[in-house]
């Protein structure tokens, strides 16, 4: 029985098909290489370079390699970016998913596990927020994803296919024994611009909006270390193999930091200050949002291991040093 890993070229993607070959699992890889990296791919894993969307492509990958499991990562994740291209968002992330689920139901393929995102909360009333919160997304991105969900959910009633959806919160870090990181050129996310700072590759980075009600004024977001989720997700295939309900389920640690803190994390790490500069709101962004995240951990049994901001940001240094070197040798 195979596991078909959608997007297993890329950050996340490639992280779970380690964690699935480690673990002594048959994995089949479905990426169109537009943003991952065939470098990325565990050796023991199969790469077949092609759309999620291509439904006679995913009904044939399915049949030729005895595919029982479907883990869907592939699609685009840069909230600003969907505020300016909408339809490039919906296009990617919930009409192609549409497509791959219509392929994975006629294959009669019973397990799915879907990223999905924090993002489909919004602005949330209370925090933490829990998953029984009325998700009200503020970005294409959010919506985009909110709306696969809920193809799921119904796909579960209709045709019976079980589903995990995993609503990450804030995806850093890299693999401890440093087999693969955050690699995409013109990085946006915060932990990596501040890396990517910090070692000179950039000359400053911008913090986005200090006029927030937070604390320090900047946005709260609830890290969580790849490795971490990526256990939530073998814990969601084991759940669904043992016939566990479907569902939707909180990935984060259930513990805010300011992007001010994690810039003075990253300096930490590194031993120097980052350049930054007091910068007005990105469109899109959420002033605070962390995880209640009991459900993960009483359902799928999940147990974190590095929940510590020190840990996150150098094991994100150290693959951006690694990038470095591997970019000098190239
Ligand atoms: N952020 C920032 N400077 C950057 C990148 C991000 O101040 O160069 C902020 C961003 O505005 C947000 C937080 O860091 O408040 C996390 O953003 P990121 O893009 O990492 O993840 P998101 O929460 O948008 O998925």
């Amino acid at each position: 029985m195979t596991v078909l890993v959608t997007g297993g070229a890329g950050y996340i993607g490639s992280h779970m098909v380690l964690a699935l070959t480690d673990a002594g699992e048959d994995v089949v890889v479905l990426d169109n290489l537009t943003t991952g990296f065939s470098w990325a791919i565990a050796p023991q894993a199969k790469l077949i370079e092609g759309d999620i969307a291509d439904e006679a492509l995913v009904e044939l990958i399915i049949k030729e390699n005895n595919v029982n499991s479907v883990v869907h990562f592939a699609g685009s994740i840069v909230v600003p970016d969907s505020v300016t291209d909408p339809l490039g968002y919906y296009l990617n992330n919930t009409v192609k998913s549409r497509a791959l689920m219509a392929a994975v139901v006629k294959a009669g393929v019973k397990n799915f596990i879907f990223s999905s995102t924090a993002a489909v909360y919004g602005n949330p009333e209370s925090m933490p927020v829990f998953e029984t919160a009325t998700p009200l997304p503020i970005s294409p991105y959010g919506t985009s994803k909110l709306m696969t969900e809920l193809m799921l959910r119904d796909s579960h009633f209709a045709y019976g296919l079980n589903y995990v959806a995993l609503r990450y919160f804030n995806v850093a870090g890299a693999d401890p024994k440093g087999r693969s990181g955050q690699s995409t050129p013109r990085a946006t996310h915060l932990i990596k611009v501040a890396c990517q700072t910090v070692l000179g590759q950039r000359p400053s980075m911008d913090v986005f909006g200090t006029d927030y009600e937070t604390p320090d004024g900047t946005c709260l977001r609830d890290y969580i270390h790849v490795s971490d989720l990526i256990a939530a997700h073998m814990d969601a295939l084991a759940h669904l193999r043992r016939g566990g309900e479907s569902g939707i389920f909180n990935c984060g640690y259930g513990k805010g930091y300011s992007v001010l803190e994690v810039i003075a994390a990253v300096a930490n790490a590194a031993g120097k200050p980052v350049n930054h500069k007091l910068s007005p709101r990105r469109p899109g962004d959420p002033a605070g949002i962390v995880a209640g995240a009991d459900k993960v951990r009483e359902i799928l049994g999940w147990k974190p291991k590095h929940a510590d901001l020190d840990f996150i940001v150098a094991s994100a240094l150290a693959w951006e040093k690694h990038l470095e070197r591997r970019n000098a040798t190239i």
